[in-house]
């Protein structure tokens, strides 16, 4: 005598999406197995009950993850939240995980497991979020270097943030500083940007070794920098 079973075929419970009745027998034959796919791609033979009362809803990968809440990367807080969703992977959709990321500034967002895994990102991204930090004053970067806003400046990033020395270097030429000029700290100390402690640097050089090239290079050199020589030579050189 069969017992009548409920279809579950095609249904999803968490993870799981029932396949077909499993061949295999429970304990007492009382409840009905089913197999199942997991989003994760594996696979599990589950009792009807435990799908329908909620007690099963992976292949057992979902207890596997880590737990990423509470973490701290830089400015990013995890918090206790996080869903699934799914991301198509060329021709497969595969579900993956997101935890929802509060930035210091406030933001917040979801962050693909992966991305945590592997140490990012260290802040919520977005241009507005960097700006306010480089807003404070005295605010230095990570490299040691004291961090100015100065938005409509050619040499500050589209965030408006310009490294003190530059702006100080390019104040004292009146111009912006150029692609291959660089200003090194005589000290050594990345953030005693006083104009004695500056020094103006260039990477420029003549394209190849041809003398008439290195002549309009010479030449161009002079015009750019003799104005202003009393800036790059000191008076006891
Ligand atoms: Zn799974
Ligand atoms: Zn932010």
């Amino acid at each position: 005598m069969g017992v009548h079973y409920k279809d579950l075929i095609g249904q999803r419970f968490g993870r799981l999406v029932v396949v077909k009745k499993s061949n295999k027998k429970s304990e007492q034959d009382r409840y009905a197995l089913w197999d199942c796919k997991c989003d994760c791609g594996g696979k599990k033979t589950v009792k009807a009950i435990y799908l329908t009362r909620g007690k099963v809803k992976s292949c057992g990968c979902f207890h596997k993850e880590e737990d990423f809440s509470g973490r701290r990367i830089d400015k990013i807080t995890v918090l206790n939240i996080k869903k699934r969703e799914f991301v198509r992977k060329g021709e497969h959709r595969r579900k993956r995980t997101y935890w929802l990321c509060r930035c210091d500034c406030g933001f917040e967002k979801f962050v693909p497991a992966q991305d945590l895994k592997i140490g990012r990102p260290k802040n919520c991204g977005r241009k507005e979020c960097s700006a306010k930090e480089y807003k404070a004053p005295g605010f230095i970067s990570k490299d040691g270097y004291r961090i100015r806003y100065v938005p409509n400046h050619s040499n500050s990033n589209p965030s408006g943030a310009i490294p003190e020395h530059i702006l100080v270097m390019s104040n004292i030429l009146g111009r912006p500083l150029l692609k291959d000029e660089t200003v090194h700290h005589k000290n050594g100390v990345r953030d005693d940007n006083r104009i004695e402690n500056l020094e103006l640097w260039t990477k420029s050089h003549p394209y190849g070794q041809r003398v008439e090239d290195k002549i309009v290079w010479a030449k161009e050199i002079l015009a750019l920098y003799e104005p202003q020589i009393k800036i790059f030579c000191k008076e006891d050189s």
